[in-house]
């Protein structure tokens, strides 16, 4: 396992529920932490990818330059973004900070954080492996018949392995 980190990245956006903070915008930093799962028995080549820095960077300016009223929500499609383009994380934690967040008072910033864990131990040979629980999880590309599908989810109750799903996709 590996921690990659991105720190400080800087900000100006729009985000906010005030009017005058979507039209007058703020300063942000932002804070990715990505833990990653480099075990060579749970994970074959193929799934393993290398977390590259600028592909994080540009996750958050693309998010950090549309508008959420809630930063909960930024940190949620950040986080979302990152599962679409990295298929191994096993930890990651979002950091959002806004300077200044009280016009009318002295502040120096407000701080949201998000956390999600995804590594999960295949119910069918035990061994560690990381499932994203939703639509982005990587089982979905492999070729697996969707009555296969069920059955597997009706046995196990959830996502299993790559190799263990392996052996039932045709
Ligand atoms: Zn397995
Ligand atoms: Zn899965």
């Amino acid at each position: 396992m590996g921690l990659i980190a991105l720190e400080g990245m800087q900000f100006y956006a729009y985000h906010g529920v005030y009017e005058e903070e979507q039209i007058i915008g703020n300063h942000f930093v932002v804070d990715v932490y990505i833990e990653t799962l480099y075990d060579k028995a749970a994970m074959t080549d193929d799934l393993f990818n290398t977390i590259n820095y600028e592909l994080v960077y540009l996750i958050c300016q693309a998010e950090m330059r549309k508008k959420y009223k809630l930063l909960e929500k930024l940190a949620v499609e950040i986080v979302n973004r990152l599962k679409q383009q990295f298929n191994n994380i096993h930890e990651v934690k979002v950091r959002i900070t806004k300077k200044n967040p009280l016009p009318a008072a002295r502040a120096a910033q407000a701080v949201i954080e998000l956390e999600d864990d995804f590594l999960q131990k295949c119910p069918r040979c035990g061994r560690p492996f990381i499932c994203y629980k939703d639509g982005s999880c990587w089982c979905h590309e492999l070729r697996v018949h969707p009555k296969t599908r069920e059955s597997i989810q009706q046995e196990f109750r959830g996502c299993l392995c790559r190799d263990c799903l392996s052996f039932y996709a045709g």
